[in-house]
């Protein structure tokens, strides 16, 4: 009885199982073959080197390292945080050589020549040409306000000059500050696309010997020539509260240099974009850093530690003699003819601009009309940030996707949070993932969204007291303007 019974399940499951054999041969390649697409599509982002292959273009002869022989012991060579200090005798040349050639990388250049500074854009090339990444291919990009000045400098193969028009500003110190606005949009609008590595560099510079792929890495500080033997607390840092850039007298590695930084370029873009924003909030707030954006740059890297430094050897003076601890000069900056006015200088006129003289009246009301105008910048600015990061998916893989990575940039803890009692976003790790679907954009977007709405009610707060600053301005000239009348009346 049983035994019939069973068989007439049996046949009563055979028809049932064809129908999920038939389902399964036609679902199953259908799914292979949209994974299949899915990966073709992320892999056209990634360049994958196999890990396992034999690698006949890897040098495998060569000085072999010892453990108890370090290749210097007069200088530090690694960081706390495990970053190397690149050092002359720390690498070998040769097999750098190897390992980063077969990588077909492009490194950028970003370059500033407003004004006189156009005269240093031919020492410059010229020696980048013999010097700087010899054997890699080089785009150069060249902001200048006059064009007709850049001169003809002979590319080697693979490197090329792209020279981009820039309206001049009239302060110094406004241009070396507006130069990560500038660097983070030409990022995002050109260089994302065209290069692996962007190093930023005054044009102030000349090259004396090789500076190759030893100073390549995901974020490269170099250190300030200045400053390598201070101690912390006489570091030139931010000291006032009020700035996003303020560093305490017992914070602080080292003090980096301005002139010179470099990285992976969605790196430099998180950066740049940072810096800008931090020197923003302090216009509006009617702050300028003591030494500009390399304040900036100094308070990024305390909380940012940068992955790797370049010590003095890649930026000395051109006029100065070598310590022996420098063993071979890379680069160097010339000697400048500050026509007897130190910086210091400049910075204490522009603090007395409300004393004195009807001139000074004028230089207020210049001042007003900065600070005025840096508001609405600010305002657009943000307008942009808002796009960028809520932008539709073709755009923001534009941004992010074709770095050939695949990992999500973290949301860096400086962008707002320079002012040390008021984080207002912590830092988040950058999200690494093996498949880029439309989810994984969603996600990113959302958490983009909730930075975008802190950032706004931030912004929403500096305007407010830029506008206090304003009046304040304001006050000042017309005290001014009255006071002169005054007097006028008096003599006449
Ligand atoms: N710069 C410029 N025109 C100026 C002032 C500065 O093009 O009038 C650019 C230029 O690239 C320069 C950089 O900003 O190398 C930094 O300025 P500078 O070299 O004067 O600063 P320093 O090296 O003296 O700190
Ligand atoms: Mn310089």
């Amino acid at each position: 009885m049983s035994t019939q019974m069973e068989a007439g399940n049996m046949h009563s499951q055979t028809p049932k199982r064809c129908l999920l054999l038939a389902l399964g041969l036609i679902t199953v390649p259908l799914l292979i073959w949209f994974w299949s697409k899915e990966v073709s599509q992320l892999l056209s982002h990634v360049t994958y080197i196999s890990r396992s292959r034999p690698r006949p273009d890897l040098l495998l002869v060569y000085p072999q390292p010892k453990v108890l022989q370090p290749t210097r012991t007069d200088v530090l060579t690694l960081t706390p945080w495990m970053a190397p200090i690149v050092w002359e005798g720390t690498f070998n040349s040769e097999l750098l050589e190897s390992i980063y050639k077969p990588l077909n990388l492009t490194i950028g250049v970003t370059m500033f020549a407003i004004g006189k500074y156009t005269r240093f854009v031919s020492r410059f090339l010229d020696t980048a040409e013999k010097h700087f990444m010899i054997g890699y291919q080089v785009n150069y990009y060249l902001f200048t306000d006059n064009p007709q000045d850049i001169p003809a400098v002979r590319m080697g193969s693979g490197r090329t000059l792209n020279i981009i028009f820039k309206k001049k500003y009239k302060h110094w110190q406004e241009i070396t500050m507006w130069r990560m606005e500038v660097i983070n949009k030409h990022i995002a609008e050109v260089a994302h696309r065209e290069v692996d590595y962007l190093f930023c560099l005054d044009i102030d510079l000349v090259f004396y010997n090789s500076w190759g792929p030893e100073t390549l890495g995901e974020m490269v500080a170099t250190l300030h020539p200045d400053y390598y033997k201070t101690s912390r607390g006489s570091f030139p840092y931010e000291r006032r509260r009020s700035s996003m850039a303020y560093i305490s007298r017992e914070e602080g590695d080292f003090y980096y240099i301005g002139a010179a930084f470099g990285g992976q370029v969605k790196n430099v873009y998180e950066f740049t974009l940072s810096c800008h924003m931090a020197i923003l909030a302090d216009k509006a707030k009617g702050l300028m850093a003591v030494w500009h954006e390399e304040s900036h740059l100094n308070r990024y890297f305390l909380s940012h530690k940068p992955s790797k430094l370049l010590s003095p050897e890649y930026l000395w003076y051109d006029a100065r003699a070598k310590p022996p601890e420098l063993r071979l000069i890379r680069g160097a900056h010339v000697a400048k003819n500050y026509k007897a006015k130190s910086k210091q200088m400049i910075e204490m006129e522009s603090a007395k601009i409300t004393e004195e003289s009807t001139v000074h009246l004028m230089k207020a009301q210049r001042w007003a009309d900065w600070w005025r105008k840096s508001v609405q910048k600010m305002k657009r600015l943000y307008a942009w940030i808002r796009h960028t990061y809520t932008c539709p998916i073709h755009t923001f893989e534009a941004i992010f996707l074709t770095q050939k990575e695949k990992t999500w940039p973290g949301i860096p803890r400086t962008t707002l949070a320079g002012l040390s009692n008021q984080i207002i976003c912590r830092e988040t790790a950058s999200v690494t993932t093996s498949k880029t679907t439309l989810g994984h954009v969603a996600a990113v977007e959302e958490r983009d969204a909730v930075y975008v709405q802190m950032i706004e009610m931030e912004f929403a707060k500096i305007t407010e007291e830029s506008t206090v600053h304003l009046m304040k301005v304001q006050h000042w000239a017309d005290r001014w303007r009255k006071s002169v009348q005054k007097m006028k009346r008096l003599y006449a």
